[in-house]
């Protein structure tokens, strides 16, 4: 485990920079959008290549998955942005269809990206088809395997079925998204998928990075989620009051993503024209000391929430009880604000699962190396959401 100060020297130093966006020339079905002038407020467009994909993406793009307001996408559109991404399951399958009508006619104007969560070939083929018709498109610009956390998750089903989507026309670019980079890496190169979109940002470890590089070099697209860790905007619509915004911390934490070279585009969720306008303004600002010392703060104080979903505290709770899961959905209502999204997902845990008490341990079997109070997150969970 890194000691403190190693962290800080990690957040203050930045990264060992990579290679910047590996492209080259593929064919694709679907001639890309030109690269426009920003058309928002003080701030410039600007693009990086998706790897081997030759996709321009703005280095800020749009994650849609908590968004209700399909005018703040509509605006996006408008202003520039140019790369949205959604999934089958976010909003109980409501969140495509919102996209799709907040698009319109736009949608030929934008990359557009989905993912698909079924386990088998035949599986994720369906959900394609039922994708393609909520967004009322004809094609994906990429089309993800969604949250896959190890090599063996991504099966050569799977992969078999992308391609023969990718043959159809359905899709133009292929790949997988997932929390734990670091344990995908070499199967990603081996079965020459075009984009990864990881969870990265001012919190993960190291190994993130060189996990990045070698993707980068061999040609990978690489989009970056989560970048907010919990830096960004909490509280708002969640289960209680607001707390104080932190000055800062949203455009230092998306500044730090987009500093990596190796990231072509950014997701950062969105759901008012006030959000959008700041992270819109973060394009071509560079990464400065003040915005390293707003996130070494802001690192001691989301490090006992902030899960990086490392997968290191799995099979140990004796009960059984998904901890990561849990300390994910208290993210969601504390980080984000979407109680109804940490409510949700709880629900959708087996009765079993729903009726574990951490109160009743007398202590908590799990250490988490990264320094989560899971007991108290797990705790948090069950009285938000049970
Ligand atoms: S709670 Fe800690 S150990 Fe468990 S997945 Fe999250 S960061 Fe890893
Ligand atoms: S406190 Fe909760 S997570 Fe920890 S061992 Fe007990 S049931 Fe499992």
């Amino acid at each position: 485990m890194k000691t403190e100060s190693s962290r800080r020297s990690f957040l203050a130093a930045g990264l060992a920079l990579p290679v910047a966006g590996v492209a080259s020339a593929v064919a694709s079905p679907t001639p890309a959008p030109a690269p426009q002038q920003a058309k928002g407020p003080a701030g410039q467009l600007s693009y990086r290549t998706l790897g081997k994909t030759g996709m321009k993406v703005t280095t800020v793009g749009y994650g849609c998955m908590i968004t209700s307001d399909s005018t703040v996408i509509a605006r996006a559109v408008d202003m520039g942005i140019n790369y949205f991404d959604t999934s089958r399951n976010y909003q109980n399958g409501q969140n495509e269809r919102m996209v799709g009508a907040a698009l319109g006619a736009k949608r030929k104007n934008i990359f557009l990206s989905s993912k698909c969560d079924e386990k088998t070939g035949t599986g994720i083929l369906a959900e394609l088809d039922t994708t393609l018709k909520e967004l009322n498109t004809d094609y994906l610009d990429v089309w993800y395997l969604h949250g896959l956390g190890s090599a063996a998750q991504i099966t050569d089903d799977l992969v078999e079925a992308q391609r023969k989507a990718r043959q159809q026309g359905k899709v133009r670019f292929i790949g997988v998204s997932t929390h734990t980079l670091p344990a995908i890496v070499d199967r990603v190169i081996e079965t020459k998928l075009d984009v990864v979109l990881a969870q990265y940002n001012f919190t993960s470890a190291e190994a993130y990075g060189a996990g990045l590089a070698k993707l980068n070099q061999a040609g990978v697209g690489l989009v970056a989620m989560k970048v907010m860790a919990r830096a960004g905007r909490r509280g708002r619509g969640g289960a209680e009051p607001a707390p104080a915004e932190p000055a800062g911390r949203p455009a230092a934490a998306l500044k730090w993503v987009i500093k990596n070279p190796a990231i072509a585009t950014t997701v950062p969720s969105m759901t008012d024209i006030d959000q959008l306008e700041e992270n819109f303004r973060v394009m071509g600002q560079a990464f400065t000391d003040a915005d390293a010392k707003v996130l070494t703060a802001a690192l001691e104080e989301v490090r006992p929430y902030f899960c990086s979903m490392c997968g290191k505290c799995d099979g140990q709770c004796p009960k059984g009880l998904p901890a990561r899961d849990l300390v994910r959905f208290v993210m969601y209502a504390d980080g984000y604000g979407q109680f109804g999204l940490g409510r949700e997902n709880f629900q959708r845990m087996s009765a079993e699962h729903r009726a574990i008490r951490c109160g009743d341990c007398a202590s908590c079997a799990i250490h988490c190396p990264n320094g989560v109070r899971v007991a108290e997150q797990a705790m948090r969970a069950q009285e938000l959401f049970a």
